[in-house]
């Protein structure tokens, strides 16, 4: 309640309550603030198409959306673009609902009028289920794909909350660090040989993968092919990320170990800001680092930006798509600022207003030049705490799209991760997950390598063998 008005007060009489019956003519529900009421009939509900599951979940989210209408009208409670759809993954909920037999069409009028979508974040879901889809397979577990994580960057940006340990202070580990994931490739590897997987896609993130460089890189790309990639193996991506670890060598190694698609990351085309957020390169790393992975010729390569950096408003943006339109990269991905402290939202509630006025205005920016560059969105995803209430969103020219973006983000597709940090997530044939996480910390990583491992190979093998309760 608090999150969503921050000067609403309770207790003294002040008494928030809701009731829902399920009558002849469907869901019957009731919300009342003081004097102030709002009731819904919801018809739409008993449609065969639902599961029971559906209607459990409807009796909450109508309540929601009783309260949010009577925090409207009460507080003053601006309307929200995404309405009443919460957690990081709203794709899911639209595949779910297509998966069980609603067109499109009638999707659209569902997320405007039961979760109280804008058109325009409704239109933006459709579009991006339409390209998903394509992509998704029969059995969540043939194939798969593969993530592998390097914990260690060049500098730790200040709004990052990955699994990142800044070379100055913890560079004396990798050496330890690559020994073990050189073990557990290798033991994956066996498993994914001994059970006949196919990999469909492998992704070397972080962290900042390219802190590993020369042979120690060489080594890995190569223990990488050997090991987890199969005939099927049809992309290959290294989250480079950072510009100043990527020299000519660097990039002709990638190239040549078999990456398909590089990231590159400037988050601004701002040197100040850049300095300010802790990134400690410049923007004439960020060009030079583009002109060299297209001179050593990777296909594809992927920019992410962030918007609602400290000081960039929406002149600044502009400027950082500028500049990306010089470079052209194949895909482009679009945050917005995930504000960690949910303490500083809350206690300044005018402050969150103008951030989510002039956090659309960037989207709708960013999006703009995304689209007149021949792009369309594919993927995106929430984080809680992000600015203005928005998302992150992946673009990319057509042919181009991140298939183990996609499979990541749907949750559709089992997907074994190593290194740091790795969070593998094993799916079921009815979609439910099971999780196994790696130590963030690349001294406990290596330390416990072995039971890690044993452990590992049990779960794995229980699940794709057909004995584990989340099995085929
Ligand atoms: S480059 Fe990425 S992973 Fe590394 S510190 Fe910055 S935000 Fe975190």
């Amino acid at each position: 309640m608090k999150s969503l008005a921050p000067q609403a007060s309770f207790g003294g009489g002040r008494v928030l309550a809701a009731d829902y019956a399920w009558e002849e003519e469907g869901l019957f529900i009731s919300v009342r603030l003081d004097g102030e009421v709002w009731e819904f009939r919801d018809r739409e509900i008993l449609d065969p198409r639902y599961t029971a599951v559906d209607r459990q979940r409807r009796i909450k989210e109508r309540v929601r959306l009783g309260i949010r209408r009577l925090f409207e009208r009460v507080y003053g409670l601006a309307e929200s673009p995404w309405g009443i759809l919460e957690g990081v993954r709203p794709m899911k909920m639209v595949h779910a609902m297509l998966d069980r037999g609603f067109p499109p069409e009638e999707l659209r009028g569902i997320l405007l009028e039961v979760y109280a979508l804008s058109p325009k974040k409704a239109q933006l879901l459709l579009e991006v289920a339409a390209k998903q889809r394509p992509y998704f397979h029969a059995n969540p577990n043939n194939p798969i794909s593969i993530y592998v994580g390097i914990p260690f960057c060049p500098t730790r940006c200040s709004y990052c909350s990955f699994a990142a340990y800044p070379l100055a202070t913890h560079g004396h580990l990798l050496k330890g660090f690559l020994q073990a994931l050189h073990r557990e490739i290798e033991a994956v590897g066996g498993l994914i040989k001994e059970l006949q997987l196919q990999v469909e896609s492998v992704y070397l993130g972080g962290g900042t993968p390219t802190t590993v460089q020369g042979a120690e890189l060489e080594r890995l790309l190569s223990l990488m092919r050997e090991n987890l990639f199969t005939a099927e193996t049809r992309e290959f991506t290294v989250e480079a990320g950072r510009p100043e670890t990527l020299s000519r060598d660097t990039l002709r190694l990638l190239k040549e170990g078999g990456a398909q698609r590089i990231c590159i990351n400037p988050q601004t085309m701002h040197d100040a800001t850049l300095q300010a957020i802790g990134r400690k390169h410049t923007v004439a790393q960020v060009r030079e680092a583009f002109a060299l992975a297209r001179e050593v010729g990777i296909p594809l390569i992927n920019m992410d930006i962030i918007l609602g950096l400290p000081g960039e408003e929406l002149a600044q943006v502009r400027g950082t798509l500028e500049e990306i339109a010089a470079l052209g990269p194949d895909n482009l991905t679009v945050h917005s600022l995930a504000l960690k402290r949910a303490s500083t939202l809350r206690k300044n509630l005018e402050q969150v207003y103008i951030a989510q006025e002039q956090g659309e205005a960037m989207v709708d920016l960013a999006r703009d030049y995304a689209l007149s560059w021949g792009m369309q969105p594919y993927y995106l995803y929430r984080q809680r705490h992000i600015l203005g209430d928005l998302e992150n969103i992946g673009y990319a020219l057509p042919g181009t799209h991140s298939i183990y973006n996609i499979q990541m983000m749907e949750e559709r597709q089992s997907i074994l991760a190593l290194g740091g940090g790795g969070v593998s997530k094993l799916v079921a044939p009815d979609l439910t997950l099971r999780r196994q996480v790696n130590p963030k910390c690349p001294a406990a990583y290596s330390a416990q390598i072995n039971e890690h491992l044993a452990d590992k190979l049990k779960l794995l093998r229980e699940h794709f063998s057909g004995s584990g309760p989340n099995s085929n």
